[in-house]
């Protein structure tokens, strides 16, 4: 395997992203056991309007909390089917080697800063 991180980097980074995946897990977990949609939705029917609209913003908030927390999994369970792969490590952009001290960090990041960076100042080239 032609990479420039070492086995136990590697294993470093691989507990880092499974410790981070059973975090998140139990995070959605957590979420999923509040209200569901619908019942949230009777419910706020039979409350005075201002309450409903707190409640509602806090829903809000409870959704958008969960929705970061379902894409970083997805970034985590793709780092760990890379991980074993030449690709991780390496940019996808330019191919540039990822320095493990970026990878400590950010063990799912798929660029190099240089390319992180061209991507956060123009955000249409972002896919
Ligand atoms: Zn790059």
């Amino acid at each position: 395997m032609t990479t420039h991180l070492t086995a136990g980097q590697r294993a470093l980074l691989e507990a880092a992203l499974v410790q981070r995946q059973h975090q998140l897990d139990r995070r959605l977990a957590e979420h999923n056991e509040g209200l569901s949609r619908v019942e949230h939705a009777r419910e706020v029917l039979q409350q005075d309007v201002r309450e409903a609209a707190q409640r509602e913003e806090e829903r809000e908030l409870d959704m958008a909390l969960s929705d970061m927390e379902q894409r970083e999994l997805g970034e985590v369970s793709n780092a760990l089917r890379r991980l074993h792969t030449d690709a991780f490590g390496r940019c996808t952009d330019c191919d540039a080697e990822i320095p493990f001290d970026r990878l400590k960090v950010e063990p799912w990041a798929l660029r190099c800063v240089a390319c992180e960076g061209r991507r956060e100042r123009d955000p249409r080239q972002a896919a």
